[in-house]
């Protein structure tokens, strides 16, 4: 008989090999997919996976908010914990390519380990799960779908889902606890809704730009290896000087408005003392019309067949920015809102106009006073307005259910006239009811009555 230690020893990558979807192309999978289809092709729970096969830094989530294992931001991204799940899993499957599952190799131009450029939710392309299956595989989850800018696929060109069709919940864990490739976490339905995906929802079409940056990050993911190596910062520095002539007309200037960015930065890229990262390579990829991977390569020829073209005021969403941009265009933005206030459509009140402007409401207050004032003001005076007409309108129907009921010989109570009404009367109505009551019924009312029609008129005046 075999010594005890002999049924421990686990014979090195025995149960786990298996090559991952589309290694290399744009539509790679993420490593946690990768993680899932792991644990299915072992029989082995991704949690098991994940506790008993290896000793994982996990690494604090975006901007150290909240920490866990699995969140998904990490275990794709580039800082530690990516580094550490791809370590792990290259060790046991016997591979060396598991950090291309995430954003490793671009590890140089991103922000706080990947962290600020995944969505925090996990995303998918219904129709691509859809597809998977049609086509006799179990579906998995693209790389793509987690980056952050990216909100549209380029293949079927409709909207990234991050709500489960069945259930309406979405997941910020994606390694949750029996959570199958391609299924939700919670309800365990199949995300590649067919029925959903094939009505398009009216409203959802995705921009022009939406699709620029899915595409744009799509020909990221299918730079080669050697490409990848010779990316680089100097290259863009180069990019952005070739920007300023080409583009700019020598001017740094322009280039930091199209940009809006202040020119201080710029002024620092140019030198070559300040990192840029995918986000901003992103923004200038659509400004003009310079794909991300000629910025990341050097690639000149590129500017050629350059265009300009603006930026989607959304994109910087950034309140602080907006708060120290010098260039923003407050007199526009004054203009237009006060042009809303004018037309058949006025504003709700400043969230609106805020929101409208994709400005914070203490951006609005701060920069704008008067026309925040202005927005507040009317719209009190609106909602004021609109108290008033209601409290005719309640009027109205309180009188006409009393008359009716005594019209038909019933006398008119304060239930009667509630149930009559759909609704409770306080406080309001009770008031209305009280004041109405003896003109309608013609007679006089009990004491009591009296009594209580005093203290709910005092009360309401109170
Ligand atoms: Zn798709
Ligand atoms: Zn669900």
């Amino acid at each position: 008989m075999p010594e005890a230690h002999h049924y421990r020893a686990i014979p090195r990558r025995a149960l786990f090999h298996l090559e991952p979807r589309a290694v290399g192309a744009w539509d790679r999978q993420r490593l946690t997919s990768y993680v899932q289809h792991l644990a299915i092709s072992s029989q082995i729970s991704p949690h098991a996976l994940r506790d008993h096969y290896g000793q994982w830094p996990y690494g604090s989530r975006l901007r150290g908010k909240s920490s866990g294992p699995t969140k998904a931001p990490n275990i794709n991204g580039a800082g530690e914990c990516a580094r550490s799940w791809s370590a792990a899993f290259n060790e046991l499957t016997g591979r060396e390519d598991l950090e291309t599952l995430t954003l490793l190799p671009f590890a140089e131009f991103v922000r706080l380990g990947g962290g600020a450029h995944l969505h925090l939710r996990r995303m998918w392309c219904s129709r691509c799960l859809e597809n998977d299956v049609a086509t006799g595989n179990l579906p998995y989850e693209r790389l793509l779908w987690s980056i952050k800018q990216v909100v549209v696929c380029p293949l079927h060109e409709i909207p990234l889902v991050s709500e489960c069709p069945h259930c309406g919940r979405s997941q910020s864990i994606e390694l949750s606890r029996d959570c199958l490739p391609g299924h939700c976490g919670f309800c365990q339905h199949f995300l590649g809704d067919g029925v959903l995906s094939n009505t398009r929802v009216s409203g959802s079409e995705p921009t022009e730009y939406e699709l620029w940056v899915a595409r744009d990050f799509g020909n990221l993911l299918n730079l080669s290896k050697d490409e990848v190596t010779r990316a680089s910062h100097e290259n863009v520095r180069i990019m952005i000087l070739k920007a300023i002539t080409k583009a700019c007309d020598g001017r740094p200037r322009d280039f930091a408005e199209n940009l809006r960015f202040a020119r201080g930065t710029v002024m620092n890229w140019m030198a070559g003392g300040r990192r840029i990262s995918l986000t901003v390579i992103s923004s200038l990829s659509w400004i003009y019309g310079v794909p991300m991977r000629a910025w990341l390569l050097g690639e000149v020829d590129a500017w050629d067949r350059h265009c300009c073209r603006e930026l989607p005021r959304e994109i910087h969403r950034d309140a602080d920015f907006r708060a120290r941009s010098h260039w923003y265009d407050w007199e526009a933005a004054r203009s237009r809102l006060l042009g809303r206030m004018a037309s058949s459509q006025p504003l709700l009140g400043v969230t609106d106009a805020a929101r409208l402007e994709n400005m914070t409401v203490e951006t609005l207050r701060n920069r704008l006073p008067d026309v925040y004032k202005l927005v507040r003001d009317a719209a009190a005076s609106k909602r004021k307005e609109a108290g008033e007409e209601n409290l005719v309108r309640l009027r109205e129907r309180i009188r006409a259910s009393i008359e009716e009921l005594v019209r038909d010989g019933i006398t008119p109570t304060r239930t009667r006239v509630a149930t009559r009404l759909g609704r409770g009367l306080f406080p309001k109505g009770e008031a209305i009811y009280w004041e109405e009551l003896p003109s309608l019924v013609g007679q006089p009312l009990s004491a009591k009555a009296m009594e209580r029609a005093a203290v709910v008129r005092a009360k309401n005046k109170a």
